[in-house]
């Protein structure tokens, strides 16, 4: 099969863990994400993989309920830990040689991120998973996601969801929802289309890193992505 990216950068949401339950994580869910990952590791596409903690707990949450905003988010990147290494446990048991690595550092836990180890562990065949977001309070996963992805040159930014791409409306509440198959990133900020928040596609934008929106839910999606095939929504510079 055609490659076309050899080297992506996937965001999962804390939600896409979760399943139809209402908290945590779902083990057949995060089974079921680990075989599509190692579906295009199998084709020699190097993967670096950030997850959120939407599932478990997000900072703003915490900070509606009166939390100090930076404590609370700390613990929202420690959420991602937790997610990143049950998703270690998952691309394990499916073969898949994995590392997490950790902007906060814990060593007893998972390696600290540094950059010139994700990419060696990446040209080695390994998954690498990118867990603490950026390691700052006020920031997202999303954010942690482009960033990553410029750090280790990924060739595109694969954003997971529960849709199709990016749509004009909320799909899952109004039927007529038309699906955008191109959009630029000015597009997206002033239409404010809220796929990626604002930081993360300012990011992206200043150094042309495309990203592609599609749903993680419908099998062999992914794979279809890093094989060039039309799917979802891009968003780039034109
Ligand atoms: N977070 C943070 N800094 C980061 C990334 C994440 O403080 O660089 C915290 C923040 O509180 C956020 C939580 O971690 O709410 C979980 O991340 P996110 O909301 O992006 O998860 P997702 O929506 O993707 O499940």
């Amino acid at each position: 099969m055609h490659i076309e990216y050899k080297r992506v950068l996937l965001k999962l949401s804390g939600e896409a863990l979760m399943g139809d339950d209402s908290y945590g994580i779902n083990t057949d869910v995060i089974a079921y994400v680990a075989k599509e990952i190692k579906e295009i590791i199998d084709l020699g596409v190097q993967p670096g993989l950030v997850i959120g903690a939407g599932n478990i707990f997000r900072g703003v949450a915490g900070a509606s309920k009166g939390m100090d905003r930076a404590t609370a988010d700390n613990m929202g990147m420690l959420a991602t830990v937790m997610n990143s290494l049950a998703l270690q446990d998952a691309l394990e048991r499916v073969g898949v040689d994995t590392r997490v690595m950790s902007a906060i550092p814990m060593q007893s836990v998972c390696e600290p991120y540094i950059r010139r180890k994700a990419t060696r562990h990446l040209e080695k065949g390994r998954a690498v998973i990118f867990a603490a977001g950026t390691g700052n309070p006020y920031f997202t996963t999303d954010s942690a996601g482009v960033l990553r992805a410029l750090e280790i040159n990924a060739d595109i930014i694969i954003k997971a969801t529960k849709v199709d791409g990016v749509f004009d409306k909320d799909p899952v509440v109004h039927q007529g929802a038309i699906r955008y198959e191109k959009l630029t990133f000015d597009e997206v900020l002033i239409k404010d289309l809220r796929v990626m928040d604002a930081t993360a596609i300012a990011l992206a934008k200043g150094d042309k890193k495309t990203i592609l929106v599609l749903n993680m839910n419908t099998p062999g999606n992914i794979l279809k992505a890093v094989s060039g095939q039309s799917i979802g929504t891009i968003i780039s510079a034109e």
